[in-house]
This record gives structure tokens, sequence and C-alpha cells, in this order.
């Protein structure tokens, strides 16, 4: 029995030039410091079975020994209790790309890497290479981060190898302004879920916010993808409150009306992270009882709601602890995950990763 974490044994995490164990270290906001890195540089080399698991298991062993790497201090993740020490990955995140078709206001990726990680490398014939070795554990995750998922290359080949088949459960956010197939497939015969954030409810806010004029187009492909009960199911249906362009009750009834149209019924609430970023994290009341009564409703209407949080990740860091959005959502609302333990709650949108509960 000794503290560790998951995914510093089974995690693996394709940036666009390196390799980590997990896409986020929670010290990384904090002082820059980058996840643990299995290769500094990476470019989808072929990695024999062995020298990956050495190279894993040199963070692991700091742990074995009562130690914490120093890109885990502080991390949520880390839990005691009896560690397997068995060779086999069962989380992936895919993250090595940035290219989108849309400009969100919000958005966190560098969009200088965009003409760059249109070149990115080939991430098909090393997953293939880690499945044919058996190292890829069937029913495991596969994250998608990065970009504009439906627009990279190797969408459909990586949707046939992982989703279609029932390999993984593959969890996709999409803006919706491209349609694929391969994806409507995926959730609907499969386990792929998908988290589109419309962030409104009219054309006007839409396009301020996203900064593309595909509105009715998001609208045409939410329908195709909800077309069946499973297919809606597996939608979320994401409203990032974005200070002074959605910050009202007015247009998250919209977004409620859209949503009961297409029979979405799951919904997450978040709020913009550069507000929370430049805020030190501390989120004015003003939007903690906006997201409240958002909350109520929605219950009202019997959607259901989760709500992601950038800085999540940092609940284990006092500062964080002590006064952000969740830990006050919390003494603030009472809403169906209540009871149930904060980290099974959030995601680290787009660089980290969420149990879903399904
Ligand atoms: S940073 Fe956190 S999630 Fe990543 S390997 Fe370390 S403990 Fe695990
Ligand atoms: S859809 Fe996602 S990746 Fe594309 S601009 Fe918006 S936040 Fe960024």
């Amino acid at each position: 029995m000794y503290k560790s974490c998951h995914l510093i044994q089974h995690g693996l995490c394709f940036f666009n030039d390196n390799l980590a164990a997990c896409c986020f270290s929670p010290v990384d906001q904090i002082d820059g410091q980058l996840p643990p890195l299995i290769y500094e540089k990476y470019w989808g080399e072929i990695i024999p079975v062995d020298e990956l698991f050495k190279r894993m298991d040199k963070y692991a062993d700091v742990f074995k020994n009562g130690g914490c790497p120093r890109e885990c201090k502080n991390c949520y993740k880390i839990e005691e209790k009896d560690w397997d020490n068995k060779r086999y990955i069962d989380q992936i995140t895919i993250t090595h790309f940035s290219m989108c078709n849309a400009d969100c206001i919000y958005c966190t990726n560098n969009h200088e890497l965009w003409e760059r990680t249109s070149n990115t490398y080939s991430i098909v014939p090393v997953l293939k290479y880690f499945q044919e070795q058996g190292i890829i554990k069937k029913g495991c995750e596969l994250h998608i981060g990065g970009g504009e998922f439906t627009i990279y290359r190797e969408c459909d080949e990586l949707l046939e190898l992982f989703a279609i088949n029932n390999y993984a459960r593959v969890f996709v956010p999409t803006n919706a302004i491209k349609y694929s197939h391969n994806l409507f497939r995926a959730m609907d015969e499969a386990n792929t879920y998908i988290i589109v954030s419309l962030d409104s409810g009219s054309r006007n806010t839409y396009k301020k916010i996203k900064r593309v004029d595909a509105f009715d187009r998001v609208m045409d492909n939410l329908k195709k993808y909800a077309a069946t009960e499973k297919s809606r199911e597996a939608i979320r249906l994401k409203y990032i409150i974005v200070p002074t362009y959605n910050d009202n009750i007015g247009e998250f009834k919209k977004f409620l009306k859209i949503a009961k149209k297409l029979g979405v019924r799951n919904l997450i609430i978040d709020i913009d992270a550069r507000y929370s970023r430049i805020n030190n994290y501390k989120i004015d009341d003003y939007f903690v009882n906006l997201a409240k009564r958002m909350n109520d409703i929605a219950i009202k209407q019997n959607f259901t709601t989760e709500f992601y949080s950038f800085f999540f990740q940092n609940t284990n860091n006092k500062e964080f602890k002590k006064d952000n959005f969740i830990t006050r959502f919390i003494k603030s609302i009472k809403f169906k995950y209540f009871d149930k333990e904060l980290k099974e709650l959030y995601i680290h949108h787009r660089y980290g990763a969420k149990r879903f509960k399904y």
C-alpha cells in the first residue's frame, strides 16, 4: 500500500512534440512545470514496449519509494492503495493537433501552433503497434484533446480503431461545425461521447463567442448527432459562462430550449477559464449565483447538470481549496452530485481527463 497515481503507471498523453503520462501537471499553471514526460521529444516514433515501460517506471518508482515526482506534487489524482504494478495502458489522451474550424474567444489552444500541427505526426501507427503488442487494454478510455477532432486527418481511422469496434470508451469534444458520420456511428453503436460547447441559444451570441457564423450548421449537425436515443444520451451540451457575452438567464433559457428540442438531457455549466485565471481563480458572487440559478432552472426542467472547472485540478492546493468556484458551489447549493467526491465531478477541460460516470 503506498501513494501513487493510476496514470503514472497506465496513462499516455500524446502532445504535439512530447509524450507524457498524463495531460496535466498540477504545478503547471503555478510555476510553468510540464506533466511527467516519458519522452521530452516525441514525433510519432514506434517505441519498443520494454523501453516505454522502463521510462514510465522511472516515475512510478519514485512513488513506490515513498516520494512524489515534482511534476505530480499536489495532484488530486494521487491516492494510497495497493497498486497492481502490471504493465498495461488503459487511458490515452490525444492532443497532438490543434487545428480548428472555430475561433472561440476563450480558446486556450495556441493558435500559432495551428499551422505547425496541421502537419502533426501520425498517431495511428504507434497506437496500432501498441494494440498488437497487447499493452492497450480493451475497454480503456481514449480522450481526445487538441483542436477540432472531426477535421483531424486521422479522425475516421481512430474512430474505427477504437470506437466503432467498441475497443475503448471514447470522449470527444467537438464544436459540431463539421458532421462526422463515423462519430455518429460511434455514439450510436458503441461507447463514444461528445461534448459540444454551444454557450448560447441564439445565432448572434454564438457568433460573438465562437467568432464564426456557424450556428445554423451546428444546429443541423446536432440534429443528426441526436437522431437516436443512444446517440442523444451520448451528447453533453455545454454552456461556458463568458462574462459580458452570455452571462444572463435569458440566453441560458434559449440554450435550454434548444437542448429540449434536440432531446439532449445532459448539460455542462462552466466558466471562461481566462476569467478565472485573470481573477486568480476567485469567482465573483455574481457568477456563482448565476450558475446556481442556471443549475436550478435546468434541474427543474429535468436536465442533468455537471460543473467543469479549469481549476479543479488544483483543489489539493490550499490556495485553490480556500475559495474557488467549486468549493463555493458546494457551499452554496445542493445539486445531484452533492454527496459524491469532488474529484469525480470535473474535468480539466481540454488538457485533462475526467472519469465520466455512464
Ligand atoms: S500529474 Fe497527477 S495525473 Fe499526472 S501522473 Fe502525476 S499524479 Fe498522475
Ligand atoms: S472549438 Fe475548441 S479548439 Fe476550436 S476554437 Fe473553440 S475552444 Fe478552441
